[in-house]
């Protein structure tokens, strides 16, 4: 059988004139002109300005009729306003998006020799509440539609000038969350803007029964899970969703995966001093991930300012490191990058900028976890 192909941007419900153009394919495009009495090749024209020339207003596409172009300068194109822009001496670049409705999101730019990385957001805050993340302690909003996720990616494309290699959904969120979005997203990231899906990234802190549903997309791209603790114990301390979610079972639906996709999966685990930072614990996480196909990249944790957790030093990092290579699992100690932004993993944080409403009062609105 064949996996279910990657949704198309246009929900059924909507009228279709709010529905923005970013996130629609090439196809997509073409019906939409042709509707209008246009030829095809106008929608091809669209596709072209709207994915490699960053349009923005239909009313600047001046190869379209004058006549024609006045009907549609109103049609949303999708794209986000920019609200504030940080950059790092290491290069990374923060970017705030004000969306539509004035909520604004967090975006970085990691520059490095060869590649362009954009993290994206996936959604407005995030309702996970991971004890060591900004975002988390922020609160929850709402999701992101499929081109307010794109635009990330064209805002830092446009402002490196340079083409983005690399696309992880590790900024605010939890992508597994927003899956119908995310995949939207991840379409058109990969068909119209070009980022090959295996430098695409989804991670996840693990939502009951949404991994076993992503690997029926049989997708190129790479799942990243957030472990962070080798226990049941350690990790719903961290992790309050681990609570109605134990450890043995994430595990057990990333053994489905991979047996699914043949594809490996990359292990997140938050360095916390005296936490989760002990030999015994990285030969307590290398006994669970035996014969596994994964990769183990060991984030040291980032301050944020309402946490207590300490960053291990240089030593004990380097000693979880070898005890893990002793074990013979595959890993690696992710560089951090954008600290002194507050763009390194787990410290974005929009909400300082948005007067969210409180966690208990956004989580009213957010599905149960294991529906
Ligand atoms: N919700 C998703 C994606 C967003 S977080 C997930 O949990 O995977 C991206 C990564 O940054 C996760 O592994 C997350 O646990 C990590 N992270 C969060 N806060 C951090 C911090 N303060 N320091 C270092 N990494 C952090």
């Amino acid at each position: 059988m064949l996996p279910p192909s990657l949704p198309l941007q246009t929900a059924p419900d909507a009228p279709e004139s709010i529905i923005p153009l970013l996130g629609k394919s090439a196809p997509e495009l073409v019906e939409w002109v042709q509707q209008q009495g246009q030829p095809a090749y106008r929608g091809q024209q669209l596709h072209q300005w709207l994915y490699q020339q960053g349009g923005r207003s239909l009313s600047d596409l001046s190869v379209f009729p004058k006549q024609w172009r006045s009907e549609i300068a109103e049609v949303p194109v999708g794209r986000s306003d920019l609200h504030h822009r940080v950059a790092t001496p290491d290069g990374t670049v923060k970017f705030l998006l004000r969306l539509t409705d004035r909520q604004i999101i967090e975006t970085v730019g990691i520059p490095s020799e060869k590649r362009l990385t954009v993290c994206v957001s996936s959604q407005v805050g995030c309702p996970m509440a991971c004890d060591f993340c900004a975002t988390g302690k922020g609160g929850f909003v709402r999701n992101l539609e499929p081109h307010e996720i794109i635009d990330q990616v064209l805002t830092v494309q446009e402002d490196f000038r340079q083409r983005v290699s690399h696309v992880v959904f590790m900024g605010m969120g939890e992508p597994l969350l927003n899956p119908d979005n995310v995949l939207m997203a991840v379409r058109s990231l990969n068909q119209d803007v070009g980022i090959g899906q295996r430098m695409i990234t989804i991670s996840t802190v693990g939502i009951p029964g949404r991994i076993r549903r992503l690997a029926d997309y049989q997708l190129q791209a790479t799942l990243a899970v957030s472990l962070h603790a080798s226990n049941q114990q350690v990790r719903q301390h961290l992790v309050p969703s681990a609570r109605q979610y134990p450890l043995e079972a994430l595990l057990a639906e990333c053994r489905e995966y991979v047996q699914a996709t043949g594809r490996r999966i990359s292990f997140e685990y938050v360095l916390l001093a005296g936490v989760n930072d002990r030999p015994s614990h990285a030969l307590e996480l290398a006994q669970h991930l035996r014969g596994f196909q994964s990769h183990v990249n060991l984030i040291p944790y980032n301050p944020i300012s309402d946490a207590d957790y300490q960053r291990p030093d240089g030593r004990r990092i380097q000693a979880f490191l070898a005890a893990l290579k002793q074990q013979h699992i595959a890993a690696s100690v992710r560089q951090t990058r954008g600290l002194s932004a507050d763009a390194a993993c787990g410290q974005l944080r929009a909400s300082q900028f948005n007067g969210v409403p409180p966690l208990q009062a956004a989580l009213k609105g957010v599905a149960p976890v294991n529906a």
